[in-house]
């Protein structure tokens, strides 16, 4: 299976880091071995000093799928979750300096946390759904899929005109604003609606 994580999908996050917002969506890919799995701890790596945190609503592709028609995508998923796209900040900042791929900094071991799924018939409109993350406690990020710039659908249609889906594949829909840096022992609570999606230390 593969990752693939949409960058910039909600415009406050995208003036937080000072970027424009894209026309079409923009997409990289993270491997299967960056998996954490449901309330697993994230172990921070050697390697960053500014890990950071973006909680993001996740969709698991359940059929094989090519150049998909946005009107046919929703045939291609059944389950909504929550996860985190842990992204390492300096090294990223760095990375697009150099004008070089961002694998380093989103694709590394335990990168893509995630969490528990539902079936998308739990929610009456998948473009209204809202979520948050509680760091410690503290809600540090909140969003709504209404803030989107582009749909579940859309992301799909989109990125299977490059490359095949195929079951099993999990897309990160992006993040909003809020993004923010996490240290050893930071507790990380993620809410659909009301109800919890995850819950996990970091190490
Ligand atoms: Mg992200």
């Amino acid at each position: 299976m593969k990752f693939i994580c949409i960058g910039r999908n909600y415009a406050a996050h995208a003036a937080e880091l000072n970027h424009s917002v894209p026309e079409e969506p923009v997409f990289f890919l993270k491997p299967e071995s960056a998996i954490t799995r449901l309330n697993r701890p994230f172990f921070l790596p050697d390697f960053s000093e500014e890990v950071h945190y973006e909680t993001e609503i996740i969709v698991k592709i359940n059929r094989l799928g090519k150049c998909i028609p946005e009107r046919f995508a929703h045939k291609y998923y059944d389950e909504i979750g929550l996860g985190v796209d842990f992204t390492a900040r300096d090294i990223q900042r760095r990375c697009v300096a150099n004008g070089e791929p961002w694998e380093v900094a989103k694709a590394f071991d335990g990168s893509a946390v995630v969490g528990r799924f539902t079936n998308k018939s739990n929610f009456p409109d998948l473009q209204s759904i809202s979520f948050h993350l509680l760091l410690n406690g503290k809600k540090v990020q909140s969003g709504n899929t209404s803030d989107m710039i582009f749909s579940i659908d859309r992301i799909i249609s989109h990125v299977s005109r490059f490359m095949t889906l195929k079951m099993g594949d999990i897309i990160f829909t992006g993040t909003p604003v809020g993004v923010g840096r996490v240290e050893i022992n930071d507790r990380l609570q993620g809410f659909v609606e009301d109800e919890c999606f995850f819950d996990f230390r970091v190490k």
